[in-house]
């Protein structure tokens, strides 16, 4: 199981000063929230650091990861005359049809979308 990663655009301010305005990238995993990330920041300030506040999320992103795909078949299947191994990624289940070259197979028919394309662990 691979933990979630989520990229946060966010725009921050020192607390008290919310015309010093700066955008930073927060990474947050599992469910953690940009949120969490800046009290974490404020319990734990060092000397010369000044305690910060959220004003808003600009953006998230998830980063893309490829999927990982095992096999599940145990014997080679034979259909219309095409031999085809059959796999699913391990993280989101996805499945795929293998015909040739190791590691070239194709998302199924209902997993053709492009929204697919990348692994979005479960
Ligand atoms: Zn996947």
């Amino acid at each position: 199981m691979i933990e979630t990663l989520i990229i946060y655009t966010v725009l921050v301010c020192p607390k008290g000063h919310p015309k010093e305005t700066w955008t930073e990238e927060l990474k947050c995993t599992g469910d953690e929230t940009p949120f969490d990330i800046i009290l974490e920041y404020n319990r734990t300030l060092r000397p010369h650091e000044r305690p910060r506040a959220l004003i808003k999320i600009i953006s998230e992103t998830q980063p893309m990861i490829e999927h990982v795909c095992r096999k599940t078949n145990n014997i080679t299947i034979q259909k219309g005359g095409r031999l085809f191994d059959t796999y699913q990624c391990i993280h989101c289940n996805i499945t795929a049809k293998r015909f040739g070259l190791p590691r070239q197979w194709g998302r199924d028919a209902k997993f053709r979308h492009p929204k697919f394309q990348y692994c979005k662990p479960k």
